[in-house]
């Protein structure tokens, strides 16, 4: 064994740790769920993205068992030579059904459909126009393909092109990246957006992307991953919540987050895009089939969120109650819809350690959250996300508030 390397990354985790930027993983003693084992525990699991409770609901459970029974355990092979089964193409025809959309291929993560939707589709003579924010892979799914590259500040769609106080960088809108892209004579022009953006909560105005992007002949592509199942009248993501079912042209999802939260995420679009993927996209040509497991238990979730909107109903009114509440109490919340609730701690002094010590005392509490400090968010905006689900009960909900209460007085953040 080489021991240069090592002895190198001794001193760079070491380095890590006096930043506090190690990752310290918190190990779980139980199924996933809003009660959880933490260091024989229990406690309330406020931070997963289990955003609909299903990620031990009993009749997934029961679906996937039934699918190992009756289509096995692996594939052992990718899609295209001998791993394909009819679960596959029924769980596509599902999911474009619930999306909206004509086609739809699977893929064995968001992560991988992201790495694999830009490449295939965008040369040289092409743009990509990427909101700021956008998850790290729509950032790594650029890189691999050669299109030009436009950045917009985070949601301004504008044609404007100005100094960002919060950096004090120059940044463009939307709509002058767009007029850039189309004066540079390129051919395809994609933008590129995460429906829900993880941080904050906030929601990607897709209806003004979409009018803007039409007005310069612009494809629309959107990662609902942290919307699907429940954003929009009946759960189908952000192009139903902001009324442009039908006017987006490519959905990118997971199976990981609110639908299940195994593992699987897929591409959504038209029959010819999706077929194109199909014959071109690396990580779908030559990376395994998604275990049937996981696809009897997605295909389960399809059929509950086609059947009834009970638990995304539930979960907009869980998260309703606990914005109102928390609000009530005196929190400093970004206002929004979203189940992700972002707690700000910048308004008070020595706000990055606030933030840890605050987290620390809720898990004392038995509520399970997390604070994300500088340099992860910037600075001033340290917060505490809560992640609210539909499998909270509203004794969760009113415990985790009546802990935040105490907590927060304990630490004079609210009268
Ligand atoms: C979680 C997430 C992903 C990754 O999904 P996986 O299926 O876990 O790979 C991709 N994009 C966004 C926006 C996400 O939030």
């Amino acid at each position: 064994m080489q021991k240069k390397i090592n002895e190198f990354l001794a001193v760079e985790l070491e380095k890590l740790q006096e930043q506090k930027l190690f990752k310290n993983e918190r190990i779980i003693e139980s199924p996933q769920g809003a009660e959880i084992i933490v260091k024989g525990k229990k406690c309330l699991n406020f931070c997963a993205n289990n955003y609909l409770g299903l990620s031990s609901h009993p009749d997934l459970i029961k679906a996937s068992h039934e699918e190992i029974d009756r289509r096995g355990y692996g594939l052992s092979s990718v899609r295209f030579i001998c791993g394909t089964q009819d679960i596959h193409k029924e769980l596509e025809k599902k999911v474009s059904e619930f999306l909206g959309m004509e086609d739809t291929i699977l893929f064995s993560s968001c992560f991988d459909a992201n790495g694999a939707v830009f490449e295939p589709l965008l040369g040289e003579n092409d743009a990509i126009i990427t909101d700021a924010l956008n998850h790290a892979s729509i950032i790594d799914g650029i890189r691999l393909c050669k299109a030009q590259r436009w950045i917009y500040k985070h949601g301004d769609m504008r044609d404007v092109e100005e100094i960002d106080p919060a950096n004090d960088k120059m940044a463009k809108g939307l709509e002058r990246c767009l007029k850039e892209a189309k004066a540079a004579g390129c051919r395809f022009i994609m933008v590129a957006t995460d429906g829900s953006f993880s941080m904050d909560g906030d929601i990607a105005k897709l209806d003004q992307i979409c009018d803007v992007a039409e007005k310069y002949e612009a494809l629309v592509m959107v990662d609902d991953s942290h919307s699907t199942g429940f954003l929009g009248k009946t759960g189908r993501g952000t192009h139903e919540y902001r009324g442009v079912m039908g006017r987006v042209d490519i959905i990118t999802t997971t199976f990981g987050k609110a639908l299940g939260g195994a593992s699987g995420g897929c591409i959504s679009s038209s029959k010819e895009i999706i077929n194109w993927m199909r014959n071109k996209a690396r990580p779908y040509l030559f990376s395994n089939t998604v275990a049937p497991a996981v696809v009897g238990g997605t295909l389960k979730v399809m059929e509950i969120l086609m059947a009834s909107t009970e638990l995304r109903d539930k979960l907009e009114r869980n998260t309703k109650y606990f914005r109102e509440k928390m609000t009530a109490a005196g929190f400093d919340i970004i206002p929004g819809d979203h189940p992700i609730v972002a707690i700000m701690f910048g308004k008070y002094p020595d706000c990055s350690k606030l933030a840890v010590d605050f987290a620390n005392k809720m898990l004392e509490e038995g509520i399970y959250v997390i604070a994300f400090s500088f340099p992860v968010v910037a600075k001033g905006k340290d917060r505490i996300r809560v992640q609210v689900s539909a499998g909270h009960s509203q004794e969760h909900l009113e415990k985790a508030i009546a802990a935040f209460t105490k907590v927060g007085k304990e630490l004079k953040m609210i009268p």
